[in-house]
């Protein structure tokens, strides 16, 4: 910038400079031709005038001594030619006497009439002289031509000079004009480069650049526009910021997918959790057309058609496979609209639900509810056949009566035992994680648990011991819940194991667990069904469970109370033959706790 103004600066100055010097040059030389083409016209006038007179006195001389006399005078060189051209006489040079000069252009123009000044080389002096001669006078009875000539070299000379000095003052005048234009022009582009080192800075998001420019001009004003739009640039673009990071806090924050497409279908926006409920193949990204991304789920892309056909919200639910599981989702569709005054639609906004959990839950308290219910069928019927029979059959002996009425109550005692463990389930499944806590010594319980279920087992005479363990364990749990885990245990272990068997318990503690081993002789758990029988109502060896009364909840509930513990249970087949059931529980409190505690 500062190279093309500083150049058209000179180029200006330049043409002015050189439009000025030839436009005076060439004036100074036509009024110097003027001037002398009248002096030569008043002199070959006054001649002319003079010559007339002499002739008429009678005095006229002769033409030599004449034109000697006039040159002297009028300091001028003077020819007389006769009208063929020949000169007569001459003030500088007699040798010219007879040659024609007819063909000189003053004389031509002479003898056509006119007066006009020729300028030429003088063909005797070799000098750049003007030429003017008069049109022809009547003198001595013949047409004469009174001719004049004035060198001009001199003034060449001196126009020469006069040029040189023009020059001369146009360089010096260029050349301060340039050291003035350059510092002159310094003090313009100097801001101008700050100003757009500055823009620069500020479009590539430094909004926090300012200038400070003093030349208490417009560029001084320009600065102070400039750092007032920087100033509310850069506020406005840590508002923007700040609104964004909300935004994408809250969208991250949202335990549903969310999602939006503007009106010519590419995708504005997306939160994580849309990318984690769509099936992972689909390749989202912002900005790309929705029917090219939903390609892997058509439903999705159709409910969006059909919120832009149909000008209307709309919802569905979509199911498919991730990573072999069934998930299920519900999609809201809603339209975006300009808040503006004629609510143009300009784009679709999608909400996306995980129904997985919810449509399992359902599906299993379905399931219960099927399961509760033909459990329950089975006593129910059997008791109301029996009270049937004891009310309506009057001829039953007392052991007949016996019978029904023992089986009526070893119904009813199953129909207690299923509600009552159905409700333990509910109860554990409601309650906050954990339970209520507290430190208590596992051992005791355990022994509690054996001495309460020895009758079962003095019953089948199974013999059921526990591993001498020398200290106290003491754990900080929900000593009920432990209870019944154990209860539940140990009663299988008894129940699915046949007379005279045995059943051991073994205490372990590591790294604050406690690990409890109940483990029997009995009838074990076949491999394929290890896994199923903590599932509800789930009962391996069907038939031999189901003469033992059980309600097919025992283990669901072990499991339920163990997870809420934090804590671990696996079943496994010893080599001995029978089951071993492990469980894992944290929250083993260090004998220095236990001190302090007893
Ligand atoms: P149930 O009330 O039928 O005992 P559970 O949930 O306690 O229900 O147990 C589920 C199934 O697991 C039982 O029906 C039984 O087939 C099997 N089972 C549980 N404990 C043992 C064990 N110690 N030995 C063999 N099978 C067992």
């Amino acid at each position: 910038m500062k190279r093309k103004i500083v150049t058209s600066y000179i180029l200006i100055l330049l043409v002015g400079t050189l439009t000025t010097g030839i436009f005076s040059f060439s004036f100074l030389r036509n009024s110097y031709f003027a001037n002398m083409e009248e002096k030569l016209l008043s002199y070959g006038q006054l001649i002319t005038d003079s010559l007339l007179m002499e002739e008429e006195s009678g005095d006229l001389r002769n033409f030599f001594w004449l034109t000697q006399k006039f040159a002297q005078r009028t300091r001028v060189r003077v020819t007389l030619l006769d009208e063929s051209g020949k000169v007569l006489a001459d003030s500088a040079d007699n040798s010219i006497i007879f040659i024609n000069q007819q063909m000189q252009p003053e004389v031509q123009l002479a003898m056509r009439g006119e007066i006009r000044s020729i300028q030429r080389t003088d063909d005797t002096t070799g000098v750049n002289s003007m030429f003017l001669a008069l049109p022809p006078v009547h003198l001595q009875g013949q047409q004469m031509i009174i001719r004049l000539s004035d060198p001009i070299e001199d003034y060449m000379q001196e126009n020469l000079v006069f040029m040189k000095y023009v020059f001369m003052s146009i360089l010096l005048g260029l050349i301060i004009a340039m050291i003035v234009g350059l510092w002159n022009v310094g003090k313009i582009t100097g801001p101008i480069h700050v100003l757009s080192e500055a823009a620069s800075q500020l479009a590539s998001a430094k909004f926090s650049t300012r200038i400070h420019i003093r030349t208490r001009d417009e560029l001084e004003e320009l600065a102070g526009t400039f750092n007032h739009m920087a100033e509310r640039l850069e506020t406005m673009i840590s508002q923007i910021q700040a609104k964004n990071i909300q935004l994408d806090a809250m969208l991250s924050g949202m335990t549903d997918g969310v999602m939006a497409v503007d009106a010519s279908g590419s995708l504005l926006m997306m939160n994580r959790e849309l990318q984690r409920l769509l099936p992972s193949k689909m390749n989202l990204t912002i900005g790309s057309h929705y029917q090219e991304t939903l390609g892997e789920l058509p439903e999705l892309a159709h409910l969006i058609d059909e919120t832009i056909v149909h000008q209307q919200a709309l919802e569905e639910e979509v199911q498919f496979e991730q990573q072999h599981q069934p998930r299920v989702l519900r999609i809201k569709s809603s339209l975006m609209r300009d808040p503006g005054r004629n609510q143009q639609i300009i784009g679709v906004f999608l909400l996306v639900q995980d129904m997985t959990e919810i449509r399992k839950l359902e599906n299993l308290r379905n399931d219960f509810v099927a399961n509760v219910t033909h459990e329950l069928r089975t006593p129910l019927t059997l008791i109301s056949g029996f009270v049937e029979t004891l009310q309506q059959d009057h001829e039953l002996d007392e052991d007949e009566q016996k019978t029904a009425l023992s089986i009526i109550e070893l119904e009813t005692e199953r129909l207690k035992r299923l509600i009552n463990d159905v409700l333990t389930l509910s109860e554990i499944e409601n309650m906050q994680a954990g339970g209520e806590t507290k430190k208590f010594n596992a051992l005791l319980e355990i022994r509690e648990v054996m001495e309460w279920l020895n009758p079962l087992a003095q019953e089948k005479s199974i013999a059921v011991t526990l591993e001498p363990h020398e200290e106290a364990v003491l754990i900080e749990a929900n000593p009920g819940w432990f209870r019944q885990m154990l209860a539940n245990l140990l009663e299988n272990a008894i129940k699915y194991t046949p007379e005279s068997g045995w059943v051991t318990l073994k205490v372990q503690v590591a790294d604050h667990v406690l690990h409890v081993m109940i483990q029997d002789n009995g009838i074990g758990v076949p491999d394929e069904e290890k896994e199923l029988i903590f599932q509800r109502f789930y009962r391996a060896n069907r038939n031999r469970s189901r003469e033992v009364g059980g309600t097919g909840l025992g283990l669901t509930i072990v499991q339920h109370i163990v997870s809420e513990m934090k804590g671990t249970i696996k079943v496994s087949t010893p080599e001995s033959g029978g089951s071993l059931f492990c469980v894992c529980l944290p929250g083993v409190v260090n004998s220095q706790s236990l001190n302090e505690s007893s």
